[in-house]
């Protein structure tokens, strides 16, 4: 269903939203359809990260409407637009940036009376202080001191225009050299006063962020605002609660390199959903284990339903089991005769499909069907003390070198990719194994 492009049509036309408590209200009724009406087992920030940091890219809509008051307000910032500058600011009484630099709100609270003013203006003083910590770039203090006309004036001097550097110092430029942009020395000696106090905060020299992504680019505004919010939104959650017991767990760290290798490049070996999701599962350790349940439900045996004997924690039942380790060992060994060469076993490459430098790069492919294939049988024994066989392992990757070809086909990487992947497995098929490919 087409539900973003339907919100994003109404707040990209019209910014009325005054209080914020309606989007968690949707957020709520979005996490109960994603969640379906259970508790829900990751946190809504990591679901609305970007897919390249971890997350699962589910729009965040307070965000989106934010951004798209941002395009809004691009106009208030560039003051090029004097047309829909009048009509907004017909009863205004200071200049554009007076209000939303220096603060003339409180002065003239009638610019607030107005229903799309007050919306913006809102977004805007949630953000300004993070977008823009020092004096802008591309704030005019005499678009801000001029007295406020019928009609606006065009072409408005920014202080990226009026300023030069002067060793470690910023100061104006000289009234000679800024006599074409001010009226007349009283003029000047006005702006200079406004630079002096502005001076207190600081000037920002580079480009900021809101004008490489706002102010410049005349495309894909929208996104590109959001995905800058976003980024501020989530920036706490870079180092996921999950990636911590993960490294508590295996006993060492895993580089945040190598995490985001997994994100950006790792998981798109495949276009299946179903194989990518399982990865996403195993980084957020998505599955129920028996201490789990024994603390949701107080019941009195929390041991490991596969060898009854220790407790059974998340990363026992994935890896430390004896059971559990015969069954990987079986794994490694059989990919290790595909693959004709040898690399050490290690949990973060079987669990989670982080390889590093572990695996040559042209078997990868094949190194991440074959242990995603492992994991999903695992998942399905899951509660029972069975274990998958290796006959099963088989049949799972021959299914899944169809998923491969398909891939390849979606992605139209050509034949001969796809077969290269796979000619190992073939041979090895044909050599030691009982099971005939059909
Ligand atoms: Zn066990």
């Amino acid at each position: 269903m087409n539900v973003l492009p339907r919100m994003l049509f109404l707040f990209q036309t019209l910014q009325i939203l005054d209080k914020m408590d309606c989007f968690k209200k949707w957020q709520k009724d979005i996490s109960k359809f994603v969640w379906q009406g259970k508790k829900p087992r990751i946190k809504f920030k990591n679901l609305t990260d970007a897919k390249d940091r971890g997350g699962f890219a589910l729009p965040d809509l307070r965000l989106y409407y934010e951004s798209a008051a941002f395009c809004w307000l691009k106009q208030w910032l560039l003051l090029e637009n004097t047309d829909i500058l009048d009509l907004e600011g017909f009863d205004n009484r200071f200049g554009w940036h007076a209000y939303i630099w220096y603060d003339k709100v409180k002065q003239h609270k009638g610019f607030k009376n107005h229903i799309v003013r007050k919306a913006l203006y809102n977004v805007w003083m949630r953000y300004k202080d993070l977008l823009e910590s020092k004096t802008p770039r591309w704030l005019s203090p005499m678009e801000a001191k001029e007295v406020k006309k019928l009609n606006m004036e065009s072409k408005w001097p920014k202080y990226c225009e009026i300023l030069e550097q002067d060793g470690e110092k910023v100061k104006l430029q000289s009234y000679e050299k800024l006599k074409s942009k001010v009226r007349d020395w009283l003029h000047y000696l006005q702006i200079n006063e406004t630079f002096k106090q502005d001076r207190k905060i600081g000037f920002q020299m580079e480009r900021s962020k809101l004008e490489t992504e706002l102010l410049e680019p005349n495309t894909k505004n929208l996104s590109r605002m959001y995905n800058l919010l976003l980024k501020w939104n989530t920036q706490d959650e870079t180092v996921k609660s999950a990636m911590i017991k993960w490294a508590q767990d295996i006993g060492h760290n895993i580089m945040f390199a190598d995490w985001e290798q997994l994100w950006t490049t790792g998981i798109k070996f495949t276009a299946c959903n179903a194989l990518r999701e399982n990865i996403m599962k195993m980084m957020y350790r998505w599955y129920m284990t028996p201490v789990k349940l024994a603390k949701i439900y107080h019941l009195p045996n929390n041991k490991c339903w596969k060898c009854n004997e220790t407790e059974g924690t998340f990363y026992h039942l994935w890896w430390t089991c004896p059971r559990i380790k015969a069954f990987w060992e079986m794994i490694y060994n059989e990919i290790k005769k595909v693959l004709k060469w040898t690399f050490p076993k290690k949990p973060e490459a079987f669990l989670l499909g982080i390889v590093g430098q572990l695996v040559r790069r042209k078997d990868r492919t094949f190194f991440m069907y074959a242990t995603t294939a492992a994991r999903i049988l695992l998942a399905k024994y899951w509660k029972t003390q069975q274990l998958p066989t290796l006959e099963e392992w088989q049949t799972k990757v021959i299914d899944y070198m169809g998923l491969a070809e398909l891939t390849g086909r979606i992605r139209d990487q050509g034949k001969e990719t796809v077969e290269e992947d796979w000619k190992k497995f073939k041979v090895y098929l044909r050599t030691c194994c009982k099971i005939q490919e059909c």
